[in-house]
């Protein structure tokens, strides 16, 4: 596993993190690689104000600076899952929307590489700089508008995004390998549905999940 040192970075209490991880059993985060991944990515390091550190084990977006969040931690766990589908690796996956690194981290415990876009350069930094100390190294990081991808990489096992584009993007689809999955949140700032897209050796096929709110995708780089 790709995501060991913790450099004591540790979680607040021993009992703070069993009720992290008995919450997102009952919320039905069953996969055990998934659960492993998050006992060991401290989420409270990826929350940038300190006052909020106590809050970083509830199950609620947190936010990052210039206005953006860490994802909640079901949805983090309920997309891994949806990525992983029931094998126990995740091969190579492309992450859109960096953010705090959160996901990434989570991603690098189970993905042979994860290459990460974000638009916003300061997070990219921050995030960057956050794996790195925990000692995570199977992560290639881009500034860039992740509506375009990163071709030069591809194709991908998993294509992920965390954040919302009005309709799943063309060019994303065309760099996923056959048997390949995206999946991710898709709508309006007010009407959002989780879309995952399987690519099949004709195709590819699309399927509708339940309900989510995300911050909207957007495309300058800044
Ligand atoms: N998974 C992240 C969630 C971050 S929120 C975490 O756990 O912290 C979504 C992120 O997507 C934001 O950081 C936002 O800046 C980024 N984003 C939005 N549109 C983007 C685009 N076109 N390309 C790359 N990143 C984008």
């Amino acid at each position: 596993m790709s995501c060991e040192t913790q450099l004591g970075i540790g979680f607040t209490s021993d009992r703070t993190r069993q009720r992290f991880l008995d919450r997102l059993v009952a919320q039905g985060i069953v996969e055990p690689a998934v659960l492993d991944a998050f006992k060991r990515i401290p989420r409270h390091y990826f929350v940038p104000d300190p006052a909020l550190h106590s809050r970083a084990y509830d199950d609620i977006p947190l936010p990052i600076g210039h206005h953006q969040t860490v994802s909640q931690p079901y949805i983090v766990g309920l997309m891994t899952e949806m990525a992983l589908r029931g094998a126990s690796r995740l091969g190579r996956v492309l992450e859109i929307g960096t953010g705090s690194g959160y996901q990434t981290a989570v991603l690098s415990c189970l993905a042979d590489k994860v290459y990460t876009i974000e638009r916003i350069g300061e997070l990219l930094d921050s995030a960057r700089e956050r794996l790195l100390t925990l000692g995570i190294s199977n992560v290639e990081y881009r500034h860039g508008d992740g509506y375009l991808g990163w071709p030069g990489r591809g194709p991908y096992d998993v294509i992920l995004l965390t954040s919302a584009p009005p309709q799943i993007p063309f060019r994303l689809l065309q760099q996923l390998a056959v048997k390949g999955r995206l999946l991710g949140p898709v709508g309006t700032k007010q009407q959002q549905r989780l879309v995952v897209a399987d690519r099949t050796s004709d195709g590819f096929k699309e399927s509708l999940g339940e309900a989510v709110r995300f911050v909207p995708m957007l495309k300058e780089i800044v």
